[in-house]
């Protein structure tokens, strides 16, 4: 990879396994080490690359993201990254997934979001590496995927709580949100584009368990947007808040930029939600960029 890209698209996908006698599928775990060498994680210096093989053949990176001076809650995983970047995409479906490391009890559960989760086929390459070393044959070795069911057997997920035809992540999502008047709001003028771009992120959110969905919005000093969805669990705590997102989304345009660059963040989330992303998001944007001017606007559902 000449430059920092998170995202690989069908055709180069195809033209980059050929290029190395081998399918896209026998190519995927390959690209794990390009995707290590993208994560953020100066706290644990313990780099995570996760890569996806989407239903359009597209692949996908994913990296963890560390933030020093925050709680460790704050993290994002590599492959929670990943399945925000298949978000971002519009990409509906995860097949294939290689990642750097065994994936966390936290991963596993989050992965539960994604309809079809335990048929999701896992590689972990430090364990593939491993075994090809005892063998002497890597060569010869057709890498080995494993559905997710064998990682997490006894699940607890989307099916325990919600109806079958409530979208799950990466499902198109229609939250019918519109912002409160300039009155509800403050009359607070201006930011428009940032604004809009915060509740287009919150229509698309995945809140099904505390129906409370939130978008928030980036803007850097060239004035590029990056938005991002509040993407949430049935287990709670493994739920990605909006203002992750919107850094993923940064991370992985920004072509390696340092977080200083963010000068202006707009959250979107209703008046009266259970779930508040308002105070984490803002404590968040302190921490990685001082000078970021933070907003919040309130929307109702039509
Ligand atoms: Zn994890």
């Amino acid at each position: 990879m000449d430059r920092q890209r998170f995202v690989i698209d069908a055709a180069e996908a195809e033209q980059l396994a050929k290029q190395s006698g081998k399918t896209v599928l026998q190519f995927l775990p390959s690209l794990v080490k390009s995707a290590q060498s993208l994560a953020r994680p100066p706290i644990s210096n313990y780099h995570v690359g996760a890569v996806g093989l989407g239903s359009s053949g597209r692949i996908f990176f994913g990296v963890n993201l560390e933030f020093p001076g925050l709680p460790l809650n704050h993290s994002v995983h590599a492959e929670q990254f990943l399945i925000t970047n298949f978000s971002l995409n519009a990409e509906p479906r995860i097949k294939y997934l290689a990642v750097s490391a065994a994936p966390c009890g936290h991963c596993r559960q989050f992965l539960q979001e994604l309809r079809g989760a335990p048929d999701i086929k896992i590689l972990i390459t430090s364990e593939d590496e491993k075994e090809n070393t005892t063998n002497h044959n890597c060569d010869d070795k057709d890498h080995e995927f494993t559905p997710l069911s064998h990682f997490l057997p006894h699940r607890f997920g989307p099916d325990d709580l919600l109806e079958k035809d409530v979208p799950l992540l990466l499902e198109l999502h229609r939250n019918g949100l519109s912002l409160c008047s300039d009155f509800c709001n403050g009359n607070i003028n201006g930011d428009d584009d940032l604004k809009y771009a915060a509740l287009d992120a919150a229509n698309a959110s995945h809140a099904p368990y505390s129906k409370c969905p939130s978008g928030l919005a980036l803007v850097d000093v060239d004035g590029n947007i990056y938005k991002g969805s509040y993407m949430e669990s049935a287990a709670y705590n493994p739920s990605l808040p909006p203002a992750q997102a919107a850094i993923v989304a940064y991370v992985a345009s920004s072509g390696g930029a340092g977080y200083e660059r963010i000068v202006g963040a707009v959250l979107v989330e209703k008046a009266d939600a259970v779930i508040k992303q308002e105070h984490t998001a803002r404590l968040l944007l302190q921490c990685i960029s001082p000078k970021c001017e933070f907003k919040v606007f309130h929307c109702k559902k039509n």
